[in-house]
């Protein structure tokens, strides 16, 4: 599981993505999202600290998040009128961790990513258990 033993790969790896950085879920530890090398911390903010991301170019590989289920958008009131997000909630604790203004990615949009949300370290063992037991029980209940 430790990362070190990989450590000729990761040199191959780091030649084409300088460093990717994998985000994960900052409640239950299963990966969120993962950025070509950018640090979401370097990325612009929001006046409400959400994180800008464009997905065309800073994201690598899919979007590993599920549209929330319930009321969407939520709507957000402001100080300019109403505001849509279009939530996007972590597959295994269904928290929110993003959201969009438009139902779908769209060039010229953009990704919100709330910062609190994620984090970069990997879920630890009790974590990755209680993972794998979730995945079971929604396997089941289908
Ligand atoms: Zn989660």
């Amino acid at each position: 599981m430790r990362s070190e033993k990989h450590a000729d790969d990761r040199t191959q790896k780091s030649v084409k993505a300088a460093q990717s950085s994998n985000y994960y879920c900052s409640q239950c530890g299963t990966k969120a999202l993962r950025t070509n090398g950018q640090l979401l911390s370097a990325m612009p903010a929001r006046s409400t600290g959400a994180r800008v991301v464009d997905e065309g170019t800073a994201l690598e590989g899919e979007l590993l998040l599920e549209p929330l289920e319930g009321a969407q958008p939520a709507l957000i009131k402001r100080e300019k009128g109403t505001e849509r997000q279009y939530r996007l909630a972590c597959r295994s604790c269904a928290a929110v961790i993003a959201y969009r203004s438009v139902p779908q990615p769209t060039a010229g949009m953009f990704l919100y990513v709330d910062p609190a949300a994620v984090r970069e370290t990997p879920p630890t063992q009790q974590e990755m258990l209680e993972q794998r037991l979730r995945r079971q029980q929604q396997q089941a209940e289908a």
